[in-house]
């Protein structure tokens, strides 16, 4: 089973946290701001119930804080939350380790897909055309290369073989 780790710390134990989790081997995560209040902050709290009050509250007492969240395999989690608690040793936090059902990944179109494997190089180099010492912008796609000169605008095409489409995917 997988699980979805949920660490709220507050915002200068953000980089603390990411190194722990980095550490600890997680592979991807995502990070959240919001404005929070721990339960022992708002006991005690009522607040009038029209929106301008309400927001006020929140802007006044609210601490700034993150979360960040990954996904992680349940064998890695006490690893990772072992880790956390060393390097948050002092610190405010809160972990919550919520159990995944079912995971559903959509890539949205390939045509996006290939766009975000675009590389882009230069280098200085004589050009091919002009001969200029120039720099040449060197655009690389899944399986075409196009390098052209900044100087003259002579460009190149290549067909890169062997790169076979989705083969990488
Ligand atoms: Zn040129």
């Amino acid at each position: 089973m997988k699980v979805h780790l949920r660490v709220f710390v507050e915002v200068e134990n953000l980089g603390k946290a990411m190194n722990a989790l980095t550490d600890a081997g997680i592979t991807g995560f995502y990070v959240l701001e919001y404005k929070g209040m721990s339960p022992q902050d708002w006991k005690g709290f009522s607040i009038k119930e029209d929106p301008k009050s309400a927001i006020s509250l929140i802007r006044d007492m609210a601490t700034d804080a993150v979360l960040v969240c990954s996904v992680v395999e349940e064998e890695k989690v006490d690893g990772i939350v072992d880790a956390l608690t060393e390097s948050l040793k002092g610190e405010k936090y809160t972990i919550l380790e919520v159990p995944i059902r079912r995971i559903i990944v959509n890539y949205g179109d390939q045509e996006k897909v290939e766009r975000a494997e675009t590389w882009l190089l230069e280098k200085e180099v004589e050009c091919f055309y002009c001969g200029e010492k120039a720099t040449q912008r060197i655009r690389i796609d899944t399986n075409r290369a196009k390098i052209w000169c900044t100087n003259c605008g002579a460009a190149r095409h290549y067909t890169i073989k062997g790169s076979e489409k989705g083969a990488a995917r």
